[in-house]
């Protein structure tokens, strides 16, 4: 666990398959398996810094489970990456994975460090090295990174080009998420902010509701909230708070969604923005709007401030953002939650869909790539919907045990080797 980190998120994961397993009756044999990392590869390698100095830098890469597929999840750079937060993170990959039905198992990686702290010429050399480190596991039908928190489409062609000069191949389908001249998907960059807004209208028109000038906030403004915000004010929705790691901000008239963009296309964060209220960055959450996205990182809504959130509606764009402690408060004030395995499932989905593209060598138009995401979350959102409406339970749970159930399905044929 990370210094900042006064809890475990893999015990929070845990948690989530505990509560889900309960109500549907998980027999305790796939209750074992489903708590185990499969695999945990923890690499430290030297990087000769800008100044000429020599820096060790430590990165991770878990495999939870690989029952459906290859494995697949992002990485991150980030100074609290950890081995605790790589097993919550490449668990909830798995459900996620199964939630959506894509013949995928769960994972993730990352590494120590501040991207913000080090020059491009640095994290393309960190990244080559991590890669090179973690060769033995990754390959188009096993283990396929994409983007995360502090990593892009730039970081995977960084990875793609290693993976190909180490194996003497050009290797598209290696990793997703990259820019399209090296065979990334059209639509992939937005996608796991556009499933965030498919997720919410679907929710709201279960509720027969409107998006129309229901006002949102949202907790990080990266590549997940800044999408998810745009597709959220197009369908006449009002952002009217919006954080990143800087500062929180606030224009109860609604801001702009593109010029946020823009600003942060420009210098990388919100502080200088100067078209709202600024205020510190947490206070964010307890603006009084009906719907919440959390779209920054794990643990953000807690038993110690859940009550304090007024929205109405909180959309997981993040993963992990709500303990299972919160949790319990939320649904005791009523409040619905779109959890992040279905939420943000987006982006897996078009990155499934990158894979098989890469693999085909025929390349989709965005409209095809639109409307097979559009299919999918539809179909899962509904199934979710269904399930929670018949066991009583939450959505999180529904999503639990629609997930567990299509994982708990492939051990029946597939047994426990050996
Ligand atoms: P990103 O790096 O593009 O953006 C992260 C944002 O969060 C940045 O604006 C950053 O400044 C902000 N942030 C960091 N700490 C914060 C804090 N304490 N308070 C407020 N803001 C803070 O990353 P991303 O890809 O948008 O990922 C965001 C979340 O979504 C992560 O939990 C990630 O695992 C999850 N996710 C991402 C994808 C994807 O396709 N990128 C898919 C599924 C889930």
């Amino acid at each position: 666990m990370s210094t900042q980190q006064k809890f475990s998120v893999a015990d929070m994961a845990r948690k989530q398959i505990e509560n889900a397993a309960k109500t549907m009756g998980l027999p305790e044999s796939l209750r074992t398996i489903f708590m185990c990392p499969k695999r945990m590869l923890r690499v430290t390698f030297p990087i000769q810094m800008d100044n000429g100095n020599v820096k060790c830098f430590t990165g991770y890469r878990c495999q939870y489970n690989d029952a459906r597929g290859p494995t697949k999840g992002g990485g991150r750079y980030n100074p609290d990456v950890c081995e605790d937060e790589v097993i919550a993170l490449a668990a909830w990959m798995t459900w996620k994975c199964a939630l959506v039905d894509l013949p995928y198992g769960g994972a993730k990686g990352g590494v120590i460090c501040d991207p913000m702290k080090l020059s491009e010429r640095e994290l393309e050399k960190i990244t080559r090295r991590y890669t090179a480190e973690i060769m033995p596991v990754l390959g188009p039908h096993i283990d396929i990174p994409a983007p995360d928190v502090f990593t892009t489409s730039k970081t995977m062609a960084w990875m793609m080009d290693t993976f190909s000069m180490m194996t003497g191949r050009t290797e598209p389908a290696v990793v997703t998420g990259k820019p399209e001249v090296l065979g990334g998907s059209k639509g992939r960059k937005e996608a796991t902010g556009r499933g965030v807004f498919i997720t919410t209208r679907e929710l709201y028109r279960k509720l027969g509701k409107s998006l129309k000038d229901t006002k949102v906030i949202v907790q990080g403004f990266g590549n997940v909230g800044s999408y998810a915000a745009y597709f959220l004010s197009q369908e006449g929705a009002k952002i009217i708070a919006v954080s990143d790691s800087s500062t929180g901000i606030i224009n109860n008239n609604g801001f702009d969604v593109k010029d946020l963009m823009e600003c942060v296309e420009k210098h990388k964060l919100l502080e200088p923005y100067t078209k709202g209220e600024k205020v510190p960055r947490d206070e964010v959450l307890y603006q009084d709007a009906e719907l919440l996205i959390p779209a920054a990182l794990e643990n953000q809504i807690r038993e110690d401030n859940a009550g304090k959130i007024k929205a109405k509606v909180i959309v997981e764009g993040a993963n992990g953002p709500t303990s299972p402690e919160a949790d319990e408060i939320l649904e005791k004030k009523g409040i619905y939650v779109i959890p992040d395995i279905l939420a943000n499932s987006g982006g897996v989905i078009v990155s499934h869909f990158e894979w098989v593209q890469a693999l085909s060598g025929l390349y989709w138009e965005e409209r095809e790539v639109v409307d097979r995401l559009e299919r999918k979350l539809v179909r899962t959102f509904d199934e979710v919907w269904d399930t929670a409406k018949r066991m009583k339970t939450s959505l999180r749970v529904a999503a639990y045990i629609v997930a567990l159930s299509r994982v708990s399905e492939v051990y029946k044929y597939r047994g426990i080797f050996p």
